[in-house]
Formats: structure tokens, C-alpha cells, sequence
């Protein structure tokens, strides 16, 4: 472990566990935040949730190849691990984990876990192999830890959707904590893909917001029908000349079903390219509370 002036990092995972471990043999619960680092105060917001709730919090910064396909962005993610271990001191973390690659997969895995529905819907139908790669490296990051809880955004509400099932359906011993999405002072969801737009794309990035406000306000007006909420969704991005859309969805908040009549818990879900930044962005309606 190498302490720095802002805060203990551990690159080697056969050095995590000890760093752990000594937290916990005095009593003390242990929260993860999982990451891939370029930090912003979305994720700080989970840092400092964490840090409220448990003795110990780690964040992990990890970019994590299994995650990304052939020509996505997996080399030029923006990168900066000393900016961002200064974010995590200053947010209440206690230990940074920033492995590299090859010490993360010794060996290519032939081990993969796979959230069967929930992986091909939405994100999944564009990025067929992201989330078996999310769900992946999620189950080993806990596996090494052992975190009490872990700390997820909202912002990415299909991967915390599949964190929660995989969890689950493997009887982890890890409460997953959803948390609610950071914005700019205009709507767009913080994102360390923002670094990506320009100066001439950054204003059209608001457009994913201001669809989602446009679908949740049919369905406070009264629209109970998926088509022609998505479709008041869709016209907004379209409207938008340097946004490419991708999808705008209504679908059930549990469990991303589409359903015929909209009803209870919902989750507005929209994806677009602006520029060289695919961006995603969410927003919750329960029409039980309408
Ligand atoms: P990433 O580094 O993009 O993989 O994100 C790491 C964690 O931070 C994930 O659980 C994200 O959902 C969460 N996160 C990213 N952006 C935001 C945001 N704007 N507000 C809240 N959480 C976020």
C-alpha cells in the first residue's frame, strides 16, 4: 500500500484483502463504491453516502475491459487517478483500490455472469456484452472486499437493476444502496463521458433531460400508453440536430418490463449520441402517486 498525502491506495488485490481485513477485525463495516474513476460529484455524492453509513469506504476505480466492445471508448476513457483519490479523501473515502487489468484478470476469464432479460433490454439491445462484463467485475470486486454495502447511481438504473437481481440470485451477503442521480444546473446528469462533448454540443446534451421531463409530464397529464409517451420522448430528441437517438423507453421500475397500460412504479429511460459522447439519462414517475 502506498499512502499518499490525500489518501491510503492499494493497486495489488492480493493487498486489498489484508487493507480490508484490518478495518474489519476491529469492528468496522465496510462500504464499496465502485467506479471507473475520471470522478465528478455524482460520484463523490456515493462516496459521501457510504462514508455516513460504514467505518471503511473503498472506491474502486477500475476501467473495466469486459465491459466495453470493440470500438467503443475502452482507451480513450478519460483517465486521473490523482485527481480523483483527492476527490475520494475529500468526500470522506478511507482507501482507494485502483488495480491494474492484468491483475484484475490474471487470466483471460472464462467465467462470466450473465443477468438473463435484463442484459438484452435497452443499453443491452446496443451493448449486447456490456453488462455480463458489468455484472462480472461487480461479483468479483465484491468477492475481494467482502463490503457490507455498496454503493451504486440511479444514473445507471439498468446496471443497478442487474446488480440488485445478480445479488439476489446469488444470495450475496451485500445490501446494494441505489442513489439518486447528480445533475448540472441545466438537467444533464453528470457523467465522465461529458468531457467528450464540446463547447457547440454541450447545450445539446440537455436534450436527454428535457425528454424525460417531457414523458413524465404525459404521464402526470394522463397518458397511461407507452406508445404515445415514448413517442412524445422520441420527438424531442429528434428535434435536437446534433443528438443521434437511440431510445427512449417507458418501462416498469422493477422490472424494466414494458407494459401495455402504464400503471405504479415507472422508469423514463432515454440514450443518445451527442458529438463522440453516448450519453444515457432516467427518471422515476410512480402513478400511484400522481
Ligand atoms: P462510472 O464511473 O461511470 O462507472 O460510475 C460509477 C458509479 O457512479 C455508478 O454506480 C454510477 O451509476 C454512479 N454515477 C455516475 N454518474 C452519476 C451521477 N450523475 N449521479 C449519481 N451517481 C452517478
Amino acid at each position: 500500500m502506498s499512502a499518499g498525502t490525500e489518501i491510503p491506495l492499494v493497486e495489488r488485490v492480493s493487498e486489498l484483502r489484508d487493507a480490508v481485513e484490518a478495518a474489519r477485525a476491529q469492528g468496522g463495516s465496510v462500504g464499496l463504491v465502485p467506479t471507473m474513476g475520471y470522478l465528478h460529484e455524482g460520484h463523490q455524492s456515493l462516496v459521501t453516502r457510504s462514508a455516513a453509513e460504514n467505518d471503511l469506504t473503498v472506491v474502486s476505480i477500475f476501467v473495466n475491459p469486459l465491459q466495453f466492445a470493440e470500438g467503443e471508448d475502452y482507451g480513450t476513457y478519460p483517465r486521473d487517478l490523482e485527481r480523483d483519490r483527492k476527490m475520494c479523501a475529500a468526500a470522506g473515502a478511507g482507501l482507494v483500490f485502483a488495480p491494474s487489468a492484468d491483475d484484475m484478470y490474471p487470466q483471460t476469464p472464462i467465467t462470466s455472469v450473465t443477468v438473463k432479460g435484463l442484459n438484452a433490454v435497452l443499453e443491452g439491445r446496443v451493448r449486447p456484452t456490456h453488462f455480463d462484463g458489468v455484472a462480472t467485475v461487480v461479483a468479483k470486486l465484491f468477492a475481494m472486499l467482502g463490503p457490507g454495502r455498496a454503493y451504486f447511481g440511479e444514473k445507471d438504473y439498468q446496471q443497478l437493476a442487474i446488480i440488485r437481481r445478480m445479488t439476489a440470485d446469488l444470495s450475496l451477503p451485500v445490501e446494494v444502496v441505489g442513489c439518486p442521480t447528480f445533475r448540472e444546473s441545466d438537467g444533464l446528469a453528470m457523467s465522465s463521458r461529458n468531457v467528450y462533448l464540446t463547447a457547440e454540443e454541450r447545450p445539446a446534451a440537455t436534450v436527454l433531460w428535457r425528454s424525460l421531463q417531457t414523458g413524465r409530464d404525459a404521464v402526470v397529464q394522463g397518458s397511461r400508453s407507452p406508445d404515445e409517451v415514448e413517442a412524445v420522448m422520441a420527438a424531442v430528441l429528434a428535434a435536437e440536430p446534433k443528438a443521434s437517438p437511440d431510445y427512449a423507453a417507458v418501462v416498469d421500475a422493477a422490472t424494466l418490463d414494458r407494459p401495455d397500460v402504464l400503471d405504479g412504479e415507472l422508469r423514463l429511460l432515454v440514450a443518445a449520441r451527442v458529438g463522440r459522447a453516448r450519453l444515457i439519462d432516467n427518471l422515476g414517475v410512480d402513478c400511484a402517486r400522481l
